[in-house]
């Protein structure tokens, strides 16, 4: 079994469930005693949500480089980047590591393919919704057609993110707003909701919306897991 490096903290609600699904998935998998090996180097939020709201990323992609360098020093064998918005800096943060990074777009990409979804809506930080780093990985390298909600909707699904998720809210009325734009992405033509913030599934369900939801902590942790014991 391979050491899966995680890098956490981005919020620490979401990297409780990538510890938690990727021990349950190696014990479905292995049998009652097993569990995953793995390190985890946890950030300190606050420092990164900084960054990103006064656009120094390149701040930010330090931080994570010494992240990934001190996994690779204490032994993992490959990188998972417990957020789909850091992504944006997975060029800087693997520069300094020979060990490779499980892409969570590629992880979520390869899972909406299987399922036969060709258009897909996308809900994250404004900075994945918006940005293309993660939208252009989607389409270039797997030919995915990316929705996104309107300028009034992102706005929603940003703002419950970063005053409400990843400080551990869970409310029902943000529920109901969540629904309502996935419904909506739907109704544009979206096949699937590709839930591209790894807090989102804490708020949101299956049966939440028509269409399938293709929840990145789940998938990602999953596919970890898959790379560990191959
Ligand atoms: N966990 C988040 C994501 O998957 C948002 C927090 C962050 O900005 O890193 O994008």
């Amino acid at each position: 079994m391979k050491t899966i490096g995680l890098i956490g903290g981005m919020s620490w609600e979401s990297s409780i469930e990538y510890y938690r699904i990727i021990n349950e998935t190696v014990k479905e998998k292995l049998g009652s005693l097993h569990s995953a090996k793995s390190l985890m180097v946890s950030v300190d939020f606050a420092e990164i949500e900084k960054l990103q709201r006064e656009d120094r990323w390149e701040e930010a992609g330090e931080i994570l480089a010494k992240c990934a360098q001190a996994l690779e020093r204490g032994g993992a064998d490959f990188i998972v980047l417990c957020s789909n918005t850091m992504h944006k800096l997975a060029d800087q943060m693997m520069a300094g590591v020979t060990i490779p990074l499980l892409h969570i777009a590629d992880a979520a990409a390869e899972r909406i393919m299987a399922a036969g979804v060709k258009k897909i809506g996308l809900l994250g930080t404004r900075f994945t919704m918006e940005q293309d780093f993660y939208k252009r990985r989607l389409s270039d390298k797997f030919g995915l057609e990316v929705l996104i909600p309107d300028k009034f909707e992102r706005q929603t699904i940003d703002r419950v993110i970063f005053e409400e998720l990843v400080q551990g809210k869970v409310l029902e009325t943000s529920r109901a707003e969540y629904k309502r734009i996935m419904e909506a992405l739907a109704a544009r033509g979206a096949e699937g909701i590709l839930l591209g913030c790894t807090e989102i599934e804490l708020l949101v369900k299956r049966g939440d919306c028509q269409a399938p939801l293709f929840a990145t902590t789940s998938i990602h942790a999953a596919a970890a897991v898959e790379y560990a014991l191959r």
